[in-house]
């Protein structure tokens, strides 16, 4: 038996299954030439049988995914195909050759563009070769579309392509070597209530396909070919997990109110229209984070005000209860395929979302009217990410004053009052947290970035992942002095960084005053039922105590944490 720690984790849940060991198929072929025309015309019929099968299998993956539906269309790429086949017919190169030698010009070509979208697409072309290669060579393709038993995966990391073509009936877990908390397979994770690790940085070597994997979501703790001490110890956890999950879903619609009366909150964070209707599963009574940015990551251009206006009156209409939907927040580490951005050297401190949205008005006002429009089919909140002053919310509203005048103007349906809130997630929000709540509907405390921006400590940089800690007590006077500005100008206060779904810091936020708790729709059930036990006087003097600390082990000692 191996034993492998991970020391930060973001999902809960024991897995056991057989690990797959995820490598993408490399392209390696034969070097043969061709010595008579006998072969020249076996070869062509190799690749034509190659093209016809990768078709076949891609055609029925297209149906599930876009991704694969752009890959369709590279299989059947007249310009490619034709290349292949001039190199087998012209220089008499074997099928395998003339396939590598083609996807390595063609993706050389797209990736020698200095456009993101491009680059994308080279990676897609190598993708659609490695399957052609393997057709070629009569092997199966490494995908994980093809997995047909239960299996944990093994990954260095995974691409959304990955995860998107991966069959959930068969894939009990993730563990990965890179991704951070905040990354995308993170977040792919939790909205799938599914036992992952990232960060495991030595499984790779340590594991091989076949052997048994054992691990505990939630204490980091992952086993290879586990010993049956251990095997029954944490079958056991699974089973009480499993009795108390269970417990839980049957109070999952009882409403979340503390043993003293305080009424709460508790919402979903979801990334799309679709992962509301996944959401409902565990009743949610609203969203507290609509993520519009992956609208705009997913397509091939700026959406339309129209196709922005389907997505949110679909979502607000599946849900039929509050959401607050955020507008664009790219930047930083998110780009998009079909838009420059120039290179900065603190990205994070760069130029990003309402800093990008107040320069690019049009993109800006396409979203508000589609926003404004929407509102008029259910209770849409709008909300602005990464504002640092009142100025920025004096020009927000200046912009939707006017996309309402030219609605009004057009005769196009819309809601006069959608309220409009601001995360908070930089230090200046934090510090004059009581002149912005003069000015705004509402806050939802962003505490991915306020954590990093009160810290300076990068959220996804590795190297100093150990300082990444939302329970220093900076941060929590920061969280604290915003929900009490909140309160005392009478306005609703939220948060949707992953914190809020930290049972360990639910009874001090509790205190704080805090309104509303949104995180992934999977973790809901378990922070509701917890505010239900909990007391909001008790929770007042604990926070008191918190607020004293001056170090984090003071915090951890408080809380009984490790
Ligand atoms: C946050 O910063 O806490 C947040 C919710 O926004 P994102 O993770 O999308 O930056
Ligand atoms: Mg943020």
């Amino acid at each position: 038996m191996k034993h492998i720690k991970v020391q930060r984790t973001f999902t809960r849940g024991i897995a056991e299954a057989e690990a797959f060991v995820y490598e993408k198929t490399e392209l390696k072929a034969s070097q043969n030439l061709l010595r008579d025309e006998f072969e020249i015309q076996d070869n062509l019929k190799f690749f034509e049988d190659a093209v016809n099968a990768v078709s076949e299998d891609l055609n029925e993956l297209a149906e599930e995914s876009a991704i694969f539906a752009g890959h369709l269309s590279i299989a059947n790429d007249i310009a490619l195909k034709e290349a292949v086949i001039s190199k087998i017919k012209d220089e008499k190169q074997n099928a395998e050759l003339a396939l590598e030698n083609t996807i390595q010009e063609f993706s050389a070509m797209m990736s020698a563009i200095d456009d993101a979208y491009m680059q994308e697409r080279a990676t897609d072309i190598e993708d659609v070769g490695a399957r052609f290669m393997a057709a070629l060579q009569g092997e199966e393709f490494g995908g994980l579309d093809h997995i047909q038993k239960e299996v944990i995966i093994i990954a260095e990391d995974l691409t959304p392509s990955d995860t998107s073509s991966m069959n959930f009936d068969y894939v009990k877990g993730f563990i990965t070597e890179k991704g951070g908390v905040t990354s995308h397979v993170s977040i792919i994770a939790r909205s799938l209530g599914l036992p992952a690790l990232v960060g495991a940085s030595t499984i790779l070597e340590n594991v091989q396909s076949g052997d048994t994997i054992l691990f505990d979501a939630e204490s980091g703790d992952i086993y290879i070919n586990p010993e049956a001490q251990i095997r029954t110890q944490l079958l056991e956890k699974a089973e009480a997990e499993a009795v108390l999950k269970e417990q839980i879903a049957a109070r999952v619609d009882l409403p979340v109110i503390t043993e003293d009366g305080k009424k709460l909150k508790v919402y979903a964070n979801v990334g799309s229209a679709e992962e509301i209707q996944h959401a409902m599963e565990y009743k949610i009574n609203g969203v507290g984070l609509f993520r519009t940015e992956f609208l705009f990551m997913e397509n091939k251009d700026f959406p339309s005000e129209e196709e922005q206006f389907e997505a949110y009156k679909s979502a607000v209409e599946a849900l039929d209860n509050e959401i607050i939907i955020r507008t664009l927040d790219i930047g930083g580490d998110k780009e998009l395929p079909y838009y420059e951005f120039e290179a900065e050297e603190n990205p994070f401190l760069g130029w990003r979302a309402v800093r990008m949205c107040l320069e690019e008005i049009d993109v800006f006002k396409t979203q508000l009217r589609a926003l404004l429009r929407a509102a008029v089919y259910g209770p849409i909140k709008i909300m602005i990410p990464m504002i640092i002053s009142v100025e920025e919310v004096d020009q927000v509203n200046k912009i939707i004053d006017l996309c309402k005048a030219e609605l009004r103007a057009e005769g196009v349906e819309y809601k006069a009052d959608v309220p409009v809130g601001i995360m908070i997630e930089t230090p200046a929000a934090v510090m004059i947290a009581d002149k912005l709540a003069k000015v705004v509907d509402f806050f939802s405390i962003g505490t991915n970035d306020l954590t990093q921006y009160v810290l300076a400590v990068d959220r996804g940089n590795k190297r100093i992942e150990h300082l990444y800690d939302s329970f220093h007590p900076a941060v929590l006077r920061a969280i604290n002095q915003v929900i009490k500005a909140a309160n005392a100008e009478g306005i609703e206060v939220g948060m949707c960084g992953e914190f809020a779904s930290d049972q360990n810091i639910t009874e001090v936020l509790l205190g704080f005053g805090l309104d509303e708790y949104s995180m992934a729709a999977s973790e809901t059930p378990i922070i509701k039922e917890k505010i239900r036990n909990l007391n909001f006087v008790k929770a007042q003097e604990l926070a008191e105590k918190v607020l004293a600390s001056g170090t984090i082990k003071e915090v951890y000692d408080l809380l009984g944490m490790e």
